[in-house]
């Protein structure tokens, strides 16, 4: 393809003004509605069948800076469109969501291999996302501060902060953005958007939501969000620019290191998202048949691909035995396959890559003296057309408590089973880890539980009681602690990332007192 200019060519509805569909190949040809042709492409294939589904253009450094700054251009006009206002594009986002919930489910299954309810659950996300964001477009309020001088006031106003650059990872192509999206458009910003390599179709689709709801309106300029597509090359673009005010990066922990270091030559801000290796501590007063459940949705939903998966099982030795047994139990019974099929609890892994890294953490397991029960193996035969892709048996696994591999975090559907006999040691376990992003207890005991939450308990970003480590609702500040970043998004007051704070000290007198009683006066 030597043009990639869409006039003329078949679209689909979804990727409508965005991408073209040619001979079964989708290109792409955006950033915000700045058209341009690119002279070189990746393609995407699906990991239900290694189906090559669309070539996509990548952007040029050029193009990159023309987003950004027509991006800038929308901030200056957005910025003063009344808060509210601006909630009413999302509330009209959210409409779009709504209507399209279905499709939009089915591209995400198609490009990142979810099983359809979990498809539907993150584009419910997003819904939730827009209910709670225009709320909070009405609620970006400071707080107004005693003076220590006479007729003076004091207070916080927060302001929109400017191009907001989103990074996104491969496992959740539309709610990651959307967490950070809704935000950011309530808060008067602009959004330039690189999703993953992996899912670029789903990043279409979420920016023609916004185009229709935009073009309902009379006052959203329409380069106000953009989309870039490319590989780490094009994240590393808008991390070095300085238009861009915040960069909000969800990916691996070295991905995270590495934009940090570019965004902070430049004295930027940035928000981290970073990988979890997260843990559940199952006490000898826990109620078994929650906890199974619990544990079982966690370490084997999304085929082990949430930063939020379980991954540390740290069991009291009393009842070992007896969870063990059941969990061998359970996991054979789970139905492996075809994520677009009703019935489907494990789809496939992502790629060969994470197959592969799947299988190295599976031969250290024996290596390192631990024991597999139960699975770690592709599976083979049966697939008929989805043989291409990357399917596997979900593994359980016993590991000594000094194991190397606890302390990394296996993208895959592993987990690492291990004993202890006092609570203090299980949570200097679960602590033991560079990564601090979501964790939980099973117990009906109140001073257990309480510990755990408490300041000597999880060092996490989130710990829960008697629920998985998974599934976070959207109302809390979403987020983890060490190397997994310190960002904190979705709900509580993470919109306050998006907006910079300015305290105003206004003077209502006719004296000029300064503060901490200093004098300077010359007559
Ligand atoms: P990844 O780090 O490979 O890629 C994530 C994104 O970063 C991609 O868009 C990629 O192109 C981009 N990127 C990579 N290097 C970059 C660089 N140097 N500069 C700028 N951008 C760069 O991650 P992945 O495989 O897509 O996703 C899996 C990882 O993401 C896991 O570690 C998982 O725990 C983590 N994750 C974390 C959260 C969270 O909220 N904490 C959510 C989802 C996923």
């Amino acid at each position: 393809m030597d043009t990639l200019k869409p006039t003329g060519q078949q679209k689909t509805d979804l990727l409508k003004g965005n991408v073209y569909q040619d001979n079964g190949e989708y290109h792409a040809m955006v950033c915000g509605d700045v058209g341009y042709s690119s002279a070189s492409h990746f393609s995407s294939s699906s990991p239900i069948d290694g189906y090559q589904y669309a070539t996509v253009g990548i952007a040029s450094k050029q193009q990159i800076n023309q987003s950004v700054q027509v991006a800038e251009e929308a901030f200056k006009v957005w910025r003063l469109v009344p808060a509210p206002r601006r909630g009413e594009l999302v509330r009209q986002i959210g409409e779009e969501v709504r209507a399209n919930k279905k499709m939009l489910a089915q591209l995400i299954t198609l490009e990142a291999g979810k099983i359809i309810q979990e498809a539907e659950g993150e584009v419910q996300e997003w819904i939730d996302m827009c209910d709670f964001a225009v709320g909070v477009s009405r609620q970006l309020y400071g707080l107004t501060i005693a003076s220590e001088r006479p007729s003076h006031r004091m207070m916080e106003q927060w302001h929109p902060l400017g191009v907001v650059g989103v990074i996104t990872a491969f496992n959740f192509p539309m709610a990651v953005w959307a967490w950070n999206a809704m935000l950011a458009l309530v808060c008067g910003d602009a959004v330039v958007w690189k999703p993953s390599e992996k899912t670029p179709l789903c990043a279409y689709a979420c920016h023609e939501m916004f185009l229709r709801a935009a073009q309902k309106m009379d006052d959203v300029p329409l380069n106000l969000c953009a989309v870039v597509q490319g590989d780490a090359s094009v994240g590393s673009a808008i991390c070095d620019s300085s238009l861009v005010k915040l960069v909000s990066a969800t990916g691996s922990v070295a991905m995270g290191r590495k934009v940090a270091q570019t965004v902070s030559k430049r004295l930027g801000k940035y928000l981290l998202e970073l990988g979890g290796n997260n843990a559940m501590i199952v006490t000898a007063k826990a109620d078994l048949d929650l906890a199974v459940r619990a544990i079982v949705f966690a370490a084997v939903g999304t085929c082990g691909q949430r930063c939020t998966s379980l991954r540390r099982l740290i069991i009291h030795e009393s009842i070992f035995d007896e969870l063990m047994a059941r969990l061998v139990k359970v996991y054979p019974t789970l139905p492996i396959g075809d994520p677009r099929k009703e019935g489907t609890l494990i789809g496939p892994l992502i790629d060969e890559a994470a197959f592969q890294s799947m299988q190295l953490a599976i031969q250290r397991v024996t290596e390192e003296k631990g024991k597999v029960l139960y699975g770690g193996e592709r599976v083979d035969g049966g697939l008929g057309e989805l043989a291409q892709g990357f399917y596997v048996r979900p593994a359980l696994s016993i590991v000594d408590s000094k194991s190397s591999l606890l302390v990394e975090e296996t993208f895959a559907p592993v987990l690492f089973c291990l004993t202890y006999s006092v609570l203090e040691e299980a949570i200097e376990l679960h602590n033991a880890v560079p990564q601090g992003l979501s964790s939980a207890i099973f117990t009906q005991n109140v001073m257990e539980a309480e510990s755990f939450v408490s300041t000597k308990g999880s060092d996490c970003g989130i710990a829960n009681v008697n629920i998985g480590t998974s599934g976070a609702e959207i109302g809390g500040a979403f987020g983890g602690e060490k190397d997994t970043g310190g960002g904190r998004e979705s709900g509580s007051d993470a919109w306050k990332n998006y907006m910079r704070r300015a305290t105003n000290t206004i003077n209502y007198g006719y004296g000029l007192p300064f503060a901490q009683g200093v004098s300077f006066s010359w007559d």
